[in-house]
């Protein structure tokens, strides 16, 4: 079983807290008895995703930019760092905000964790790992990373925020841990945000031609959002400095997840194929292996069972109830 750390009376401040896994992990860390300040700029988060938080006393909302300043009057028991665009679409509309959010952000917030004596987590990505060359990915794998291709200004931005965070921990004593999240789906992805999950459903449920980048033989391992907070939590409430893999293990090709999504969306769209990004790794798999010994944590809910809770929300969010 997973351990379910308490964060009762702890004051935690979360940026990105409104977007997708930022939303989620306010929320839960408010069920486990936090008191959350949630900052965001919302560039690719919205309001929408907290609202229904804010009638509760122990939540603040406060919109700032991490890139600029951070300043937080008050105890700090906890920062947790997930600010950053970050889907593909999002990336390569906006590189230099999230070149800045990854160095910038991360300085500014590691700053705060200092001067507060606070634990600091980094939601740092499987995307350190690029176009891997080990497979699966195991933490001491260094990374096959194009600096300069398109996924660069991501990817570099959370290879630096890694590097800085570890110097912070090395020269300033800060309390850090690093979380390297893969693939994450659930309510409140965006729509439009161009990621393979949201965007099948979307197409699925509207009888839209489903479209499969390249063969679709790519992998990915996919994790429904509440396990990914889970595991995010459980190294937030240790002492680990990982970095830490977060993921589900079971890889599906892009083929086979778009059949799976047509098939729980009883969906009678069709397959189309459109051309693969530049440096679209061909692989992904975490070994959770770390994350089991040192957390006890592992992942405990199926791609059926993830895709059936995300597909319902889908329904509801685009308005398709029937
Ligand atoms: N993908 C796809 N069709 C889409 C969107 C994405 O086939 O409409 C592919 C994409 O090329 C990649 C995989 O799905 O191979 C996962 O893409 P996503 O953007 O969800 O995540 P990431 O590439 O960052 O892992």
């Amino acid at each position: 079983m997973n351990r379910d750390v308490d964060f009762a009376d702890r004051r935690v401040v979360v940026t990105g807290g409104a977007g997708f896994l930022g939303s989620h992990l306010c929320e839960e860390l408010l069920r486990r008895g936090a008191r959350v300040v949630c900052l965001d700029n919302f560039l690719t988060g919205s309001p929408v995703n907290v609202a229904h938080l804010l009638p509760n006393p122990r939540f603040r909302l406060v919109r700032c930019d991490v890139s600029d300043y951070v300043h937080v009057p008050g105890a700090v028991d906890l920062v947790l760092h997930f600010a950053s665009p970050a889907s593909p679409i999002d990336y390569l509309r906006v590189p230099i905000a999230t070149l800045k959010v990854g160095s910038l952000g991360t300085l500014h917030t590691l700053g705060l964790a200092a001067e507060k004596g606070a634990r600091f987590v980094l939601a740092s990505t499987s995307e350190v790992y690029g176009d891997p060359l080990q497979h699966p990915q195991r933490e001491d794998y260094w990374g096959n990373v194009n600096p300069v291709g398109p996924r660069g200004v991501y990817d570099e931005a959370k290879r630096f925020a890694e590097a800085l965070t570890t110097a912070y921990r090395t020269s300033r004593g800060v309390d850090t841990g690093i979380v390297r999240i893969f693939n994450t789906y659930g309510p409140r992805m965006r729509p439009d945000d161009g990621r393979a999950i949201p965007t099948f459903i979307g197409q699925a449920l509207t009888g839209a031609p489903v479209t499969v980048a390249g063969e679709g033989r790519q992998t990915r391992s996919i994790c429904y959002v509440d396990d990914t907070v889970s595991g995010i939590l459980a190294l937030a409430g240790s002492d680990f400095a990982g970095p830490v893999n977060i993921g589900q293990g079971d890889e599906i090709s892009i083929l086979d997840l778009a059949r799976k999504v047509i098939a729980l969306c009883d969906s009678r769209s069709r397959i189309t194929h459109v051309p693969l990004p530049q440096d679209d790794p061909c692989v992904r798999r975490p070994d959770t292996t770390l994350a089991y010994r040192e957390l006890g944590w592992s992942a405990r809910i199926d791609n059926d069972d993830g895709l059936r809770r995300t597909i319902a929300w889908f329904r509801t969010a685009l308005d398709l109830a029937s």
